[in-house]
């Protein structure tokens, strides 16, 4: 059925797909654990986990069998009734999350809209109708939809799009002094991720995030964690705020939570959730059986005994190396991360052509910025693996300098 040869795919997705992305050259067609083949059969080492969604790899057996499974007995089925996976996933999210309800929907951004939705709500009920505004930070990314990309502080992603919706206000990362400064009587939320993770793979002090939590804490905002991309296990905690200790009042989750089908969440204490009442929010496809069951599937792998212990391991053993390699290599700058999300920053904008020599070597990489490298492998990478990565990598950087100081 599925027969087309890779001439007549790339012309139809080059004349028939909107081209909002940048192709790289290379179909997938299959994958396995932490690797993925091309149709040459070419085998890939995938440090992008499908931008941190494959976060236990591809085509998990346990999730396939889970998902499988469902997709036999009942894959869709309205929100108007009751299904099972939802109900028992909502129990085992909220409990590993430190949460008491959770509101399904299908990806980050629909996740941080109800976030916004939340926050907005909650507070018009508590203190009154003026308060609306969130504050969210530079470098910052929360989503495409027109609420979430003006929550992005980044006006690359905003251009063309005007006249976005009202009610953001954007404050230099990591400044405390500059939130404080922000903060009207309009304000009713502050919203941060705790690693940024497109705007360059920037992890926040501990000390900061103390310090927003108790100054959201002391004007009567509300403190959201945007977890899309370090939720499920990402940073060696189940969520990043678990690490950090510092607990948001709204969390959101996607990418990997239910490890490759779409699934977001936003999650919150009884007291701020009920402000969702019934009518106020609502999706069609959220808590879909099958990515519901996938979704248990996750937390039950990631929180297995030993499982998170292995992450910290892992991203322990790849911080190592990646310290290692900046010491040799003139050309990396810095190298950030935390568990097995990592960004090396060079000196130079060259991090997509680090990209295109990475994939000529069998090495998938991110980019996250354009100076900055990012890798997210999967969480079961082997150190075996974490070392050829690196040392790809390591070539890959020198290969494209060598290159550049030959002009
Ligand atoms: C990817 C991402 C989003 C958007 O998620 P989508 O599923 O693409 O809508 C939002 N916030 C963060 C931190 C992300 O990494």
């Amino acid at each position: 059925m599925l027969d087309w040869d890779s001439v007549e795919i790339t012309q139809a997705d080059a004349m028939h797909v909107m081209p909002t992305y940048a192709r790289q050259p290379l179909r997938v067609v299959r994958g396995k654990g932490v690797y993925v083949f091309d149709d040459q059969g070419r085998k890939y080492l995938d440090f992008t986990s499908g931008i941190a969604v494959c976060g236990l790899g591809h085509c998990h057996p346990a999730l396939v069998a889970a998902a499988t499974e469902q997709i036999n007995t009942l894959w869709h089925m309205s929100n108007l009734y009751l299904t099972e996976p939802q109900a028992r996933l909502a129990e085992k999210l909220t409990a590993a999350s430190g949460f008491d309800r959770v509101f399904f929907a299908n990806s980050g951004a629909e996740a941080n809209e109800a976030a916004i939705k939340l926050a907005r709500r909650y507070s018009k009920h508590t203190f009154g109708a003026h308060k609306g505004e969130i504050l969210t930070f530079t470098h910052s990314f929360h989503g495409r939809t027109l609420a979430t990309v003006t929550a992005t502080a980044q006006p690359k992603y905003q251009e063309g799009l005007g006249p976005l919706p009202g009610g953001f206000r954007y404050v230099e990362a990591p400044s405390l002094r500059a939130v404080q400064e922000a903060i009207a009587p309009k304000t009713c939320a502050v919203m941060v991720e705790p690693i940024q993770g497109e705007g360059g793979v920037r992890p926040m002090k501990k000390e900061f995030l103390q310090d927003l939590r108790e100054l959201c804490d002391a004007y009567g905002l509300l403190l959201i964690f945007d977890e899309v991309q370090t939720g499920a296990g990402r940073t060696g905690e189940w969520l990043a705020w678990q690490v950090y200790g510092v607990k948001p009042d709204i969390v959101t989750m996607a990418k990997s939570l239910a490890g490759g089908l779409p699934m977001g969440a936003t999650m919150a204490m009884e007291d701020v959730a009920v402000s969702l009442s019934a009518g106020t929010h609502g999706s069609t496809f959220g808590g879909n059986p099958v990515a519901a069951r996938a979704a248990l599937a996750v937390l039950e792998t990631v929180l297995a005994p030993g499982f998170l212990v292995r992450v910290r391991e892992s991203g322990q053993e790849l911080q190592t190396q990646l310290i290692k390699l900046a010491s040799k290599l003139p050309e990396v700058v810095e190298v950030r991360g935390m568990g097995l999300m990592w960004g090396v920053q060079l000196e130079r904008p060259d991090a997509g052509k680090v990209v295109d020599a990475c994939r000529e070597r069998g090495l998938l990489v991110l980019t996250a910025g354009a100076d900055t490298i990012r890798l997210l492998p999967p969480l079961i990478v082997t150190g075996n693996e974490l070392e050829w990565a690196v040392d790809m990598l390591g070539e890959a950087i020198e290969s494209v300098y060598a290159k550049v100081n030959e002009c």
